[in-house]
């Protein structure tokens, strides 16, 4: 599920960066077409309107990258807790496939006594600032 919200957050980072470096073009365009209007004519149309407009655009991108940016999505693993019913010995590690929770996985390093699967449970890895 997390890997699903990660791909979201990486398009919407590509799409709203496309969007800042294209209208940043356009408003550099737009002023290098008014300056060379302006030597040919003598009279410079004015396209300040779209550049403003443009400009805002840019800073929405840019707000948007930043927004997106910021986004920590929560990574999570799944974890098992193998517990030996003598010493109490734990040790956590991986789920491995056709594990289930009270199942015999071997023996006690400590005691030789039986280890078992006490519990599988989500954990979050890493998780810095969530909005
Ligand atoms: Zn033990």
């Amino acid at each position: 599920m997390s890997e699903e919200l990660r791909k979201r957050r990486f398009q919407a980072i590509v799409f709203h960066t496309f969007i800042l470096v294209l209208s940043i073009i356009v408003v550099i365009i737009l002023t290098l077409l008014n300056l060379r209007l302006g030597e040919d004519t003598g009279e410079a149309p004015n396209l300040m309107p779209f550049q403003i407009f443009i400009l805002i655009i840019a800073f929405y991108s840019a707000m948007e990258v930043w927004r997106y940016y910021k986004i920590r999505i929560p990574e999570m693993s799944l974890v098992e807790v193998l517990k030996c019913n003598k010493c109490g010995y734990v040790e956590k590690r991986r789920p491995q496939k056709g594990d289930f929770v009270f199942k015999k996985v071997g023996e006690c390093p400590k005691c030789g006594g039986v280890i078992f699967i006490e519990s599988i449970y989500k954990e979050v890895k890493a998780r810095k600032s969530e909005r």
